[in-house]
């Protein structure tokens, strides 16, 4: 990790569950950590929990990822206090209730905002801001295996309405991203991540207790993206898939 040693990683929906978990890696192993989300209050409580000596390496900008003039004033922040991004782990996602095909029009579309258009904005800006200071910079998208399958792989589960598309969707971002960068002659990285069940808040309680203890927990999942993120500078980790042991899809 020698080389990533106070370069700035940008995690969106770093206030929760594996953004987290991946902000407060990332900033033990001696990177600046830019923490987006909306709730502050929790980026606050995070940077308050991590030891002294790290505390300084970890920032926080409240930002809704969806919108796309906060992830515009957001980057504009870090370029000029921290003079621009090396590392980029888009994490922000959300699940609403309801079916696709009877769910209210403005949740699907909400859906789709936070978890593709999101992510969209910040890898442009990531991208952007790799390419003009040419750092051989990290793109991470964390997926996952819905969004792999691209649709709800157990009949017993409830639909995943419109998180599944959008993750689908982030596939094709992803692989479309490492093909342009190719074509740029470009040395950034891009990775998927993509995880089955992780015990955050995004899953509902009863869904936990009915997985028990084959779940995944947050730090899995950041362990992962380290491990990426480590990998020499001529290698590249396309995408990781994890599966608690015994989760079936
Ligand atoms: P959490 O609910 O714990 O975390 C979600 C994070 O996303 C929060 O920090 C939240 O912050 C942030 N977020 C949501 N909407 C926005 C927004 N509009 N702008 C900025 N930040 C936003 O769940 P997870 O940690 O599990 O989720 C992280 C990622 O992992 C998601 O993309 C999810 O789809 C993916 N994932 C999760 C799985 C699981 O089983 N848990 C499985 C596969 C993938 P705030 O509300 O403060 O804005």
């Amino acid at each position: 990790m020698d080389r990533w040693q106070n370069r700035v990683a940008v995690v969106s929906g770093a206030s929760s569950g594996i953004g987290a978990a991946c902000a407060r890696l990332l900033v033990a192993a001696g990177l600046q950590v830019v923490g987006l989300a909306r709730r502050t209050e929790r980026l606050q409580k995070l940077r308050e929990s991590l030891p002294e000596e790290q505390r300084k390496r970890f920032h926080q900008h409240a930002c809704d990822v969806s919108e796309e003039a906060q992830v515009d004033a957001a980057f504009e922040w870090i370029e000029r206090e921290l003079g621009g991004v090396d590392v980029m782990v888009n994490n922000a996602g959300i699940v609403l209730g309801g079916q696709l095909i009877d769910m209210p029009t403005k949740d699907i579309a909400s859906t789709l905002q936070t978890n593709l258009m999101g992510s969209i904005y910040c890898t442009k800006l990531a991208a952007s801001s790799m390419r003009r200071r040419q750092v051989a910079g990290h793109l991470f998208f964390v997926n996952s295996t819905a969004g792999v399958a691209g649709y709800k792989p157990d009949p017993a589960d409830e639909s995943l309405n419109a998180y599944t598309p959008s993750k689908f969707g982030l596939t094709a971002v992803h692989e479309i991203c490492r093909q342009e960068l190719i074509q740029k002659g470009s040395k950034i990285k891009t990775t998927s991540i993509n995880p089955g069940w992780v015990a955050t808040e995004i899953v509902p309680d009863e869904t936990k207790a009915k997985l028990g203890e084959v779940i995944l927990q947050a730090d899995d999942v950041a362990q992962a993206v380290m491990y990426a993120l480590a990998t020499p500078p001529h290698a590249q980790v396309e995408q990781i898939t994890l599966r608690a042991v015994g989760e079936y899809f």
